[in-house]
C-alpha cells in the first residue's frame, strides 16, 4: 500500500490504524531519515541539509534507503505500507523497476491551511515516537517527564512549510497520474 497526504496531513495517524488492521509493516521515509541523521550517518549527514529547510532528499539516495528497507524479512513476511515514497514520478518509477506495484494507493486530502494550523503545533515524544499536538491531541498535563522531553521537529517552522507544501502540491499529482 502506498499512502500520501500533505505534511501534517495525518498520515502516521491513519498508517498505525492500517498497520494494525492489516498487519503490513508502516515505512516512514521521514522517520528511517530522522533515525539516519540521528545515527550520524553519512546518508544522515547528506539528506539532513535538504530535510532541514523542507526541500526534497535526491531521489537516488531515497531509492537506495527504500530498497534496502523493502528487502528486510519483516517486510518481506508481512507486506508493506509506504509513506512518504514515492514523492516524485522519478521515485515511482525506480520502485516499477524494482518490480514493485502497490496494491492500493491512498491520498489523504487536507486544505492548506488546516495543516498549517497544525505543523507548529506538532511534538514528537522522542522516547516513545508519539505524536502530539499541543492544542488537537494535548500530552497529559500531569506527566512531567515527558512535557519535558518533548521535541519540535526542525522542519515544523512555518517557512520551511510553506516549501514542504508546494513541493508536495505539485508532485502529488504526478504520482497520482503514475498510478491511475
Ligand atoms: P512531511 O510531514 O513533510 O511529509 P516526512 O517526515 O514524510 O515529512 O519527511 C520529512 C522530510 O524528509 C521531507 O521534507 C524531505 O526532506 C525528506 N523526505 C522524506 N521522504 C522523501 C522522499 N520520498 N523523497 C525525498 N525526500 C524525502
Amino acid at each position: 500500500i502506498i499512502i500520501c497526504g500533505p505534511p501534517a496531513g495525518g498520515k502516521g495517524t491513519q498508517c498505525e490504524l492500517i498497520a494494525q488492521t492489516y498487519g503490513v509493516v508502516h515505512i516512514s521515509t521521514g522517520d528511517l531519515l530522522r533515525e539516519e541523521t540521528r545515527k550520524g550517518t553519512t546518508l544522515g549527514k547528506q539528506a539532513g541539509t535538504f530535510m532541514a529547510s523542507g526541500a526534497l532528499v535526491p531521489d537516488a539516495l531515497m531509492t537506495q534507503l527504500v530498497a534496502a528497507r523493502l528487502k528486510e524479512d519483516d517486510v518481506v513476511a508481512k507486506g508493506w505500507l509506504l509513506d512518504g515514497f514515492p514523492r516524485t514520478r522519478n521515485q515511482a518509477l525506480n520502485l516499477q523497476e524494482m518490480g514493485i506495484l502497490p496494491s492500493a494507493v491512498l491520498v489523504l486530502e487536507v486544505p492548506d491551511e488546516v495543516v498549517q494550523n497544525r505543523i507548529e503545533g506538532r511534538r514528537t515524544d522522542p522516547a516513545t515516537g508519539k505524536v502530539y499536538h499541543l492544542t488537537f491531541n494535548p500530552p497529559p498535563a500531569g506527566d512531567a517527564e515527558l512535557l519535558k522531553r518533548l521535541e519540535q521537529r526542525k522542519d515544523d517552522t512555518r517557512e520551511a512549510m510553506v516549501t514542504r507544501l508546494a513541493t508536495y502540491n505539485k508532485n502529488v499529482t504526478d504520482i497520482l497520474s503514475f498510478y491511475t
